[in-house]
């Protein structure tokens, strides 16, 4: 870590793609202490603050939901920003970026901004890797690869998901695409040891992002009278079917067992997490689930849902 200038505010950046465990690490980190005393800024792609409701206990957090703040919602992050240089004057300051976002972009609007120039050092760039899902993501992304060779520090996440031999070339092939970055291991936020570097994957040039469909965030409210078991099943089907296209899903629902965070990476749903029925910090943002992904809309998972719900009763 660099000496910092007496009184400027020490901006910590934390990216990754979406479902990379950016939340999970950040919630230990809090837990832990590590980072006592800290703003936390939050950026959501999705419009349902999942995150806020996560954090809220742990720290001062501000929310940026709907949008990402490298490109649709940079003005108002710039904002926020600059509140804090002139009002709560934190020492150092966190950001959780969408799993969208370029760090690079963040860290060039910081710099070319005539007041936060002055006010803010950006201190680390953090970027979690998704043990189980990176390399495949490397081959087809040019985002999760721009994230990757733009971090200070990545942090390969869900260790304990993948083989030896498997983390070893994805180490190797982190260090092919940033030679400059450390690299951590971590499981569910503890540092874990990792494997010495294997055989580096050949990652094919990737065209940009124009010859694929935009990645949209759309926010689907469950309808109480469906219920849950029949959301559940249309889950299921839903990512049996289109799983290739949907990169996340992540909501807090209602269920008998309680209010439940449900998340999906990919393929994968992660174990439910149980949540305290009320939560610090206010709003809570029961049967809402973002889904986020290609090659659907609003309309098209709404549709999807209310034919499956009624074929059911
Ligand atoms: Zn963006």
């Amino acid at each position: 870590m660099n000496a910092v200038p007496a009184n400027r505010i020490r901006l910590k950046i934390l990216s990754g793609f979406l479902g990379s465990g950016k939340t999970t690490w950040l919630r230990h980190q809090l837990h832990q202490g590590a980072l006592r005393g800290r703003v936390v800024i939050v950026n959501e792609a999705a419009a349902a603050a999942v995150d806020d409701a996560l954090l809220a206990d742990l720290a001062d957090v501000t929310i940026i939901p709907a949008g990402c703040i490298c490109c649709t919602r940079q003005a108002e992050f710039l904002e926020v920003l600059r509140r804090h240089c002139d009002q709560s004057r934190p020492a150092d300051l966190v950001l959780e970026t969408s799993g969208l976002a370029e760090p690079q972009r963040i860290v060039e609007a910081i710099r070319a901004d005539p007041v936060l120039i002055h006010h803010i050092v950006i201190d680390d760039v953090l970027v979690t890797v998704d043990a189980v899902n990176a390399l495949a993501q490397f081959m087809s992304d040019p985002l999760v690869r721009r994230q990757v060779m733009t971090a200070d520090r990545l942090l390969i996440t869900k260790l304990d998901e993948l083989g030896s031999d498997d983390l070893a070339r994805l180490v190797a092939t982190l260090k092919s695409l940033n030679p400059g970055a450390g690299i951590e291991g971590t499981i569910r936020g503890e540092t874990a040891p990792l494997p010495d570097p294997g055989k580096a994957v050949d990652l094919p040039p990737l065209q940009d992002q124009a010859v694929q469909e935009p990645v949209v965030a759309v926010d689907i409210v469950i309808d109480p009278a469906m219920g849950w078991e029949v959301f559940s099943v249309w889950l299921s089907a839903l990512l049996h079917a289109r799983g290739d296209e949907i990169f996340r899903i992540k909501g807090v629902v209602r269920t008998p067992a309680g209010r439940v965070l449900l998340q999906c990476v990919q393929k994968s749903v992660l174990p439910p997490e149980i949540l305290p029925e009320t939560q610090a910090g206010g709003q809570t943002f029961d049967n809402r689930v973002a889904f986020i992904g290609r090659g659907f809309d609003q309309s098209s998972l709404t549709r999807s849902i209310s034919c499956f719900a009624s074929d059911k009763h």
